[in-house]
């Protein structure tokens, strides 16, 4: 009994499959990619379930994806033998359910047709760029595993919903036919598909096999291997140029833009592994969401184990992509394990001391990139001290702050910087913190500072707070809030500084007395400051009390 059935696509869907179909045109390739890197998954997740059940491969377990076209028909297929979908899977991962990163894609959308299509690999809505080229696509699926009859075809047009229908197949896995548009034959085409495929895929470690071509040029039934497929990490580095090392990227961290920075490591000794870690230009869509998708892929031996956002590295190098691969976990290795795992530790631990490093030499040797990097990660970074009490010292020197040196919005002054330009009396770092950076820019508090001259870090993100409390010093230098306790600066006074101090002290006599009569209990002291030079008063804190602004928003509210 054959029941198929029409279904609609979630609304969020809905609306970015129209997308695809009607404003993303530029880089239409990408659904190669897309599809190869999706076959390339599952192939990766059954090779990991069928360590515990090795009947899972059913008798088929070299692993591969196949690649044809029929330029009569105008189709483009995408096979793979990897662990397939069942029918209530079909439901959830493509149609009636919205990921999590649909409705965000949607949001970020900018209009522009080449920026937009970038974003498509990052929000994980990877299948849907079928669409862009073809305007029906049937997928074919059986779980490894369940019977040739429990297989089932998802049909859609990308408009219309689309329906379901229980099928038979013998092998398991998935086949995907793209049956493209009329004016999208080019793709249709062995030439086309072989040139994109080694740009997008040559590194992915499975092989990606086309038809065979006889003397003639005609197709024959043999396959062949198109693409390297090799497991680039694990590569001498003198056999691999930037490009290879730029696609890879892009192929694990679904990112269009080339990474910033990368190291690649071959480690040996007590523990055996090999890494490779990028440092990616832009920030990924969910870098400020509790949970990211995307992390470090962890391999045993070469084989695929899982996608790690929280054991690999830690939570202010969240951004950091790439692959660890170890010659001494177990490939039963489970999430719990990682949790409390001294090979995972001691990996993690020199890969966080990789990245530092990384940094270090791109602030050193490539400013106009570490900017870069820093404009897009540094509210990240800034957690680093005080989660990472280790490396505090050197967090701190990848660090970069606005200050009243500059007086500019951009932050690119490093703390030894600052420290080099202290005066001689000088023992604090000062800084003050704002809501913006106009408010820090502008506090009264920074008038005596700015007639003194002597610098101030102008701090105005929302981690700054955490990062001051985490950081503490720097170099020996107590950080010092310019807004809190008791500053002494009279060390820095002139002598003509001292004496106009004491006329003012005098001629303010009479007055601090009225106003301790007037305020009363209202207040713990009123008394002459040498902080100010245009403003006529302000506020000065505790060391103990919280920010000026929570005094502030309290006062608003009424307290
Ligand atoms: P992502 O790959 O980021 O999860 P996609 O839109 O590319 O997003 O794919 C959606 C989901 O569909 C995948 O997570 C996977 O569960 C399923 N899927 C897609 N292609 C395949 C395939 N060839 N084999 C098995 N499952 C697949
Ligand atoms: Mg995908």
């Amino acid at each position: 009994k054959v029941k198929k059935e029409n279904m609609e696509f979630q609304t969020e869907v809905n609306q970015l499959l129209h997308l695809m179909i009607h404003s993303l045109y530029s880089n239409k390739e990408i659904f190669v990619r897309e599809l190869v890197s999706n076959a390339s998954d599952a192939c990766d997740k059954l090779r990991f379930e069928a360590i515990s059940d090795d009947s899972l491969y059913e008798g088929d377990s070299e692993l591969r994806i196949e690649v044809e076209f029929d330029e009569e028909a105008n189709t483009v297929t995408i096979r793979d033998n990897g662990i397939g979908m069942t029918r209530e899977d079909v439901i959830n991962n493509i149609g009636t359910i919205a990921k999590s990163g649909t409705k965000e894609f949607l949001s970020k959308l900018s209009g522009d047709a080449a920026k937009d299509s970038n974003l498509i690999g990052q929000f994980g809505v990877g299948f849907y760029s079928s669409f862009i080229v073809a305007d029906k696509v049937t997928l074919t699926t059986r779980r490894a595993g369940d019977k040739p009859e429990q297989a089932v075809v998802w049909e859609s047009n990308g408009e219309n919903g689309f329906t379901l229908e229980d099928t038979t197949k013998e092998a398991h896995g998935t086949e995907i036919v793209l049956h493209l548009k009329e004016d999208e034959k080019e793709f249709a085409n062995d030439y086309r598909l072989r040139s994109i495929i080694s740009t997008y895929s040559d590194h992915i470690p499975l092989p990606v096999k086309m038809r065979k071509r006889d003397e003639e040029g005609k197709l024959t039934e043999e396959w062949e291997v198109v693409n390297k497929a090799n497991a680039l990490w694990t590569e001498p580095k003198s056999n691999l140029k930037d490009e290879d090392y730029q696609e890879f990227y892009k192929h694990i961290a679904h990112d269009w833009e080339n990474p910033l920075a990368w190291s690649h490591n071959s480690v040996e000794g007590k523990l055996e592994y090999k890494s490779l870690l990028y440092i990616p230009s832009k920030a990924p869509f969910d870098l400020w969401e509790p949970e990211q998708k995307n992390g470090i892929k962890l391999y045993v031996q070469r084989v695929f184990i899982m996608d790690d956002t929280k054991n690999l590295m830690p939570h202010y190098l969240r951004f950091v992509r790439g692959v660890i691969d170890s010659n001494d976990l177990p490939l039963n290795v489970s999430r719990e394990i990682l949790q409390s795992n001294h090979v995972v530790e001691s990996m993690r631990k020199a890969s966080v001391k990789k990245v530092l490093g990384l940094l270090e030499k791109m602030a050193k040797n490539d400013k106009e990139n570490y900017q870069k990097f820093w404009n897009e990660f540094g509210r990240a970074l800034k957690e680093g001290p005080g989660e990472d009490m280790a490396n505090k010292e050197q967090i701190a020197k990848l660090l970069r702050f606005s200050s009243t040196h500059t007086d500019s919005e951009e932050q690119t002054v490093t703390l030894e910087d600052y420290v080099s330009r202290m005066k001689e009396e000088q023992e604090e770092i000062y800084y003050i913190t704002a809501e913006t950076f106009a408010s820090a820019k502008n506090s009264p508090h920074l008038e005596v500072f700015r007639k003194k001259e002597i610098e101030v870090l102008l701090l105005s993100d929302r981690v700054d707070e955490w990062l001051v409390n985490g950081l503490q010093e720097f170099d020996g230098k107590k950080l010092q809030s310019v807004a809190k306790g008791e500053l002494d600066l009279s060390k820095f006074d002139t002598e003509e500084d001292k004496k106009e101090q004491e006329e003012v002290d005098k001629k303010a006599d009479g007055i601090i007395k009225h106003l301790k009569e007037v305020l009363g209990e209202k207040v713990e002291d009123v008394r002459v400051s040498h902080r100010l030079t245009s403003s006529p008063s302000c506020i000065v804190l505790n060391e103990q009390d919280m920010a000026l602004y929570m005094q502030t928003l309290m006062k608003q509210a009424g307290h």
